[in-house]
């Protein structure tokens, strides 16, 4: 059993985290397996070195224990281009700005809610070769989606398992033509979870429920790229003070602000649903 915490270095860890990474850890442990961390930073503009060790340092506080060397995503962004360049046939390249999409939605009679919001309309998806190839020597920066309706014909009948929920039929529909390399950075959320899971030899991956839509992306990558599923558990979420669920906004709960406040780890771990 192999399994995993993966938090971006976007903010201080709060009891949610602490809940997750604990989880991970305890389903390595119970079964005598190995728990790894791995540091999801590929979004640079809102990562930030303070918030990668304080991640290291709250975790340890905790008493948790992991596998050293840490993967960052940063550093391995060679692993994704990879997988991008095997997608080829069924990824585009899309040009459209945010505004021109939130433009495009809001004009929509009827504009489709995915997961993750309103869907790509797919304005870019049929774009002649010859205006794609000007935009491209112009130099216009373009994201790379992939085209969701071919990539669910190109791999049919793909399942996966969640130990909480049961046997699902991947579909990814939901999420429209997702993007796999953003305009900033060449990868994305998605993508860079598929590959790092499977190149760690995760074989079970726990998260948040919040996360079990994403999963249903995730696994068709996988089917794409021929790669191996894990299992997954997606576990329940944390509640804050109020009942609804802690964000990183939660300042009070922060696991630092715990500390702080003169909690000792166990006491902490204990918040965390974990004695
Ligand atoms: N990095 C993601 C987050 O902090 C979690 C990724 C995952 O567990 O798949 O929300």
């Amino acid at each position: 059993m192999v399994t995993r915490f993966a938090p971006s270095p976007t903010g201080y860890l709060h009891l949610g985290h602490a809940y997750s990474a604990l989880f991970a850890e305890a389903r390595a442990r119970e079964s005598g397996g190995r728990f790894l961390l791995r540091i999801e930073d590929i979004d640079q503009g809102r990562c930030r070195p303070e918030f990668e060790d304080a991640i290291l340092q709250d975790l340890d506080w905790l008493g948790l224990g992991w596998e050293t060397p840490v993967r960052r995503q940063s550093e391995h962004m060679e692993d994704y281009a990879q997988a991008l360049e095997r997608l080829d046939g069924l990824l585009y390249p899309c040009f459209c700005t945010r505004k021109e999409i939130n433009e495009e939605i809001a004009e929509a009679a009827r504009a489709p809610h995915g997961p993750d919001g309103p869907l790509y309309p797919g304005t870019c998806r049929d774009m002649d070769p010859a205006g794609r190839a000007r935009l491209m020597a112009a130099g216009k920066p373009y994201a790379l989606r992939l085209d969701m309706g071919r990539a669910m014909a190109a791999v049919p009948g793909l399942t996966w398992r969640d130990r909480e929920r049961g046997t699902a039929c991947a579909d990814g529909r939901p999420f429209g033509d997702v993007v796999l390399a953003r305009k900033d950075t060449p990868t994305s959320y998605h993508l860079a979870v598929t590959i790092d899971d499977h190149l760690q030899g995760v074989t079970l991956v726990t998260r948040g429920q919040d996360l079990y839509a994403a999963t249903h992306v995730q696994r068709l990558l996988q089917g794409l790229l021929g790669l191996d599923t894990p299992g997954y558990h997606h576990h329940r979420l944390l509640g804050g003070p109020s009942g609804r669920r802690l964000a990183k906004r939660d300042q009070s709960l922060t696991i630092r602000a715990l500390r702080r406040s003169g909690k000792s780890a166990a006491e902490v771990r204990a918040l965390a649903g974990h004695p």
